[in-house]
């Protein structure tokens, strides 16, 4: 088979990088083991980042509260959604139809490049020649030469969705982060880990116990078992478990340099460093990501294909702004459970308008400074110590450290 772009991996990244090149004409192969299986994660985003979206939405908060403790708490008056991966898998499908998408239910196994394309061999083996390659496999990627440089950070969550059947819950608002830990030993507190919960219809909860980021990761198992605690406190008693997430996240892993195949979603360690975030970004991302090859379909050239996918996805001002995301990162590796939440609670007093920037990672590098300088400036002296101290790891070179 001959096409102009095979996109490789049938996740939301594959899939969003897929419907988006063929809409622009250029004839494109989704290849993918099972790619029309239901995406196991729930994804959650803010409202105004998937405007485009809305008719693909399971549930919708009009506020989210963060709580750091007994006493301390936030109510934000911004949307919160939760997808629906059906309704979002058969909108993408529906799209990609229309324009032609091909779909091929394999796994690719290389890719071998020649200056006029690049020959893919699948499992079956089968070959698909291309001007270029999309690597969108995930944060393992099948086919793009990772960066060496300092390991990522790792979220883990343990989540469940069941019936609530003992305890109240807000409905109106979802919970983003829930740092109270009166309910654990004093010397059982660290490492930090949250409570993220959701309303859905009718009495069901999602409920998910989160590391927001650690080094080396955090035992699932102690996830799971602060869940039981954390719903205990609080009262709440589920009926039979419906679904259970386990969640494990690279986060601030090196970016990849600029390759011959382009790398797109998890595969470009496009998480952002700091909160673990990907989907909205993905969502936006594909557009940009198809204009610009397009741009270049009349020089046959796949190298300049190449180039110009990389410039549009990882452009020099969006690797600085993933630095200092990074700083971020180190910043809160190295946190207690006090320190968390009192940093939090400081960053959710600045500006929305600059913690809602910082959140989304998709601003330019000067605004996330800015973000970051906002936080310094409201932030206790022991906190910007912190600050100050914690974070020069990420801006060293890896060698360095
Ligand atoms: C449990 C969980 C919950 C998350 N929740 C959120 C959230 O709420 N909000 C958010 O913004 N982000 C969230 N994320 C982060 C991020 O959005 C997800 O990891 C997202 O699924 C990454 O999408 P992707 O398409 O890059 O990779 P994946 O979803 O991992 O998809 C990769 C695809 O590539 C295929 N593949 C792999 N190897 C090959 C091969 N050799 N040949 C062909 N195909 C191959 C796989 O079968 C798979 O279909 C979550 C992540 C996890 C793990």
């Amino acid at each position: 088979m001959k096409c102009d772009v095979a996109v490789v991996g049938g996740g939301p990244a594959g899939w969003t990088a897929a419907v988006h090149l063929a809409e622009t004409g250029l004839s494109t192969v989704l290849i993918g083991p099972d790619p029309f299986a239901r995406w196991p994660n729930n994804y959650g985003a803010w409202r105004d980042e998937v405007e485009d979206w809305i008719d693909t939405l399971e549930h919708v908060w009009p506020r989210v509260e963060v709580r750091l403790d007994a006493d301390r708490f936030h109510v934000l008056e911004r949307s919160y959604v939760r997808f629906d991966n059906h309704r979002l898998q058969s909108k993408l499908r529906e799209r990609g139809a229309r324009a032609g998408l091909e779909i091929l239910s394999c796994s690719v196994h290389k890719a071998l490049h020649s200056p006029e394309a690049s020959t893919l061999t699948l499992d079956d083996e089968g070959t698909v020649t291309a001007t270029l390659v999309v690597d969108a496999t995930g944060h393992r990627p099948a086919l793009i030469h990772t960066a060496r440089g300092r390991p990522p950070g790792i979220q883990v969550a343990y989540g469940v969705q069941a019936t609530l059947e003992g305890g109240v819950i807000d409905r109106d608002r979802m919970l983003l982060m829930d740092f109270s830990a009166d309910h654990l030993p004093a010397d059982d507190r660290d490492p930090p880990t949250f409570l993220y919960a959701m309303p859905l219809a009718g009495d069901d909860v999602f409920v998910e116990e989160t590391s927001l980021v650690a080094r080396p990761a955090v035992d699932l198992e102690l996830c799971r078992r602060r869940l039981d605690l954390r719903l205990a406190a609080r009262g709440w008693r589920l009926g039979p478990v419906k679904e259970i997430e386990r969640c494990f996240i690279p986060m601030g892993g090196p970016e990849p340099a600029a390759q011959r195949v382009v790398a797109f979603g998890g595969a470009a360690a496009a998480v952002h460093p700091a909160t673990g975030y990907m989907i909205a970004n993905v969502l936006r991302a594909g557009p940009r990501l198809a204009k610009a090859v397009s741009s270049v379909r009349d020089q046959r050239e796949p190298t300049r294909w190449s180039r110009a996918a990389w410039d549009a996805t990882w452009p020099a001002d969006r690797r600085r702004a993933w630095m200092l995301y990074r700083y971020g990162m180190e910043v809160l590796l190295s946190m207690g459970i006090s320190s968390t939440a009192e940093f939090f609670d400081t960053f959710f007093k600045i500006d929305p308008d600059h913690w809602q920037g910082y959140h989304s990672g998709d601003i330019k590098s000067g605004q996330v400074a800015s973000a970051m300088w906002a936080v310094f400036m409201k932030a206790s002296p022991r906190l910007r110590w912190q600050l100050m101290s914690k974070g020069f790891y990420a801006l060293m070179p890896a060698w360095a450290s």
